[in-house]
């Protein structure tokens, strides 16, 4: 190999980055750009140019004799990852999908594993890496190499001004315009997302802040204890619910069930779990919150905990509770040692049932709270969210390389995962009737986010919230009251209201019947 200065070897990496892994970014640039004429090809050729030196500066900014090649090898191989993630699904990798990928544990990866993610990692990662390691460096002693460093950083900023000012026009008014291209860019807004985790994970260890400390249950004398069933869903869209209309029969068992209050309108605070599920819990609405401050103050369930009253149980079959269970009984049913419906696939949502029959009847002095954290439709791999007895629809799309399946695949595999929510949730409400008569039974479903299940190319979800499509807001959710409940009368007239998860936190305390100043009528909706 040719010995070169470690500039040049700088130049060369970026230059690969640009053309090789930026395939979503162009795509994107000449679609707004589109249709691109002899005035707009110099402009797109100044992208090139501009963001090559870009990246060149910032890797010269942190090159040194020990850094530069670990950097460059780092580099190109989570790059060819991150070009197979947005070329295949369409997702920018921001801080909550950064999250996601951090919080992900084995299973949830392996689902993602593929050949030809291994082929985008091989050629496009590992070869270039390989060239890069095998490449002789010339960095002559620490004071030249400094010097030439210096060089490198004050040409590169020239040229970059030079070019900007060139076509200031269109870098001001085209960007200012488009300001989700820069979402694209690889490897830059990976780095600059990571940076934001990082600095939003490492300030949460300041000190929770209470919430709700003065909580009261209300009237001890309305002799009927609560009961309360909060089920959490995964990526279940409004519209694949037969409930809000959809043509196919989803809910064949909602649908014939007495008392429940389908809400055609609920929209989600979120479109990724690792946000959504904190939000949901979190006083908090959708435009205050963040991650970190959801983590910086107690939460709903702390709030009731605070009363003394009621007892509460978290139980998840999904991944985590993303930190909301974190004080409160917590247990894993994804593990075949507490969920006894687990099979060679995976531990079902059903088996998050069995066994609550035993500890509500342990508890009658006290009201309870119990939230089951599906596993729902998670995707890619929707065809092994239900067991085969609920293959309603077929042909199904058996790979998670959901754009190797037709649209009709993919939509038979997401529908058959409904119905097993369907199922599962009237499962849920045979359980609450059960307490009818002992107890003020009720049960809350709420989607986390929705999902993309090709439309526009699109697919799974995780977009920021501002450029996402309804499929991944607009969530499926009811509400189901057992006979005799007072806030029953209220909750039908609000099937069609604008609803969101800004709601839960209120209604939750509104159904509990707590008394607290942290509790907000207007956003309860169960409040007459
Ligand atoms: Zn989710």
């Amino acid at each position: 190999m040719k010995t070169m200065t470690p500039i040049r070897l700088i130049l060369y990496v970026s230059l690969f980055l640009v053309l090789v892994d930026n395939v979503s970014f162009f795509t994107n640039v000449i679609k707004t750009y589109y249709p691109i004429g002899a005035d707009n090809i110099l402009p797109l050729l100044s992208i090139v140019v501009m963001l090559t030196l870009f990246i060149a500066l910032l890797f010269t900014l942190v090159s040194s004799r020990y850094t530069t090649k670990p950097l460059l090898i780092a580099i190109l191989l989570i790059s060819s990852l991150a070009n197979y993630f947005m070329n295949t699904y369409q997702v920018v990798i921001d801080d909550s999908m950064i999250q996601n990928i951090v919080e992900t544990n084995v299973d949830e990866s392996m689902e993602l594993f593929d050949v030809k993610m291994l082929l985008y990692l091989l050629l496009l990662g590992i070869v270039p890496s390989y060239l890069v390691y095998k490449t002789p460096l010339l960095y002559g002693t620490w004071r030249s190499a400094l010097l030439q460093r210096l060089k490198a950083v004050v040409i590169l900023v020239l040229l970059i001004v030079i070019i900007f000012f060139s076509f200031s026009r269109f870098y001001t008014s085209f960007f200012r315009e488009h300001k989700p291209l820069r979402f694209y860019t690889n490897p830059t807004y990976y780095i600059y997302s990571l940076g934001k985790y990082i600095g939003n994970t490492f300030h949460i260890q300041e000190e929770l802040k209470p919430l709700g400390r003065d909580a009261t249950v209300g009237d001890a004398s309305s002799a009927r204890k609560k009961l309360l069933i909060v089920v959490v869903g995964e990526a279940a869209r409004a519209d694949r619910f037969a409930l809000n209309g959809y043509k196919r029969a989803t809910n064949p068992l909602l649908e014939k069930e007495e008392g429940v209050v389908n809400l055609s309108n609920l929209y989600s605070c979120g479109t990724s779990t690792g946000i959504s599920v904190p939000c949901m819990f979190s006083i908090y609405d959708k435009d205050d919150f963040s991650v970190k401050k959801g983590r910086s103050i107690e939460n709903v369930l702390d709030v009731l905990q605070h009363t003394g009253a009621v007892d509460l149980l978290w139980r998840d079959n999904n991944f985590n509770s993303k930190g909301v269970a974190d004080r409160i009984t917590y247990e894993n049913y994804k593990s075949a040692a507490n969920n006894p419906m687990c099979d060679s696939i995976e531990c079902r949502d059903e088996g998050m049932l069995v066994g609550l029959k035993g500890y509500i009847d342990e508890r009658p002095e006290k009201d309870v709270v119990i939230v089951l954290h599906q596993m729902g439709n998670h995707g890619p791999a929707y065809y092994k969210r239900y067991p085969k007895s609920f293959e309603t629809f077929t042909p199904v799309c058996q790979t998670n390389q959901l754009e190797e399946c037709s649209q009709e695949e993919i939509s038979n595999a997401y529908d058959n995962a409904i119905i097993y929510t369907d199922y599962f949730l009237s499962q849920t409400i045979a359980l609450l009737k059960q307490y009818e008569a002992a107890r003020e039974t009720a049960m809350i479903y709420m989607s986390d986010h929705g999902e993309s299940l090709g439309e526009n190319g699109l697919y799974l979800h995780g977009l920021p919230y501002f450029m996402a499509p309804d499929t991944q807001t607009h969530i499926a959710g009811l509400l189901w009251f057992g006979k005799e409940h007072p806030k029953k009368e209220y909750v039908a007239a609000r099937r069609d209201d604008a609803l969101s998860h800004d709601n839960l936190f209120h209604t939750i305390l509104g159904v509990m019947d707590v008394n607290t100043s942290v509790y907000d009528a207007a956003l309860d909706m169960t409040h007459p």
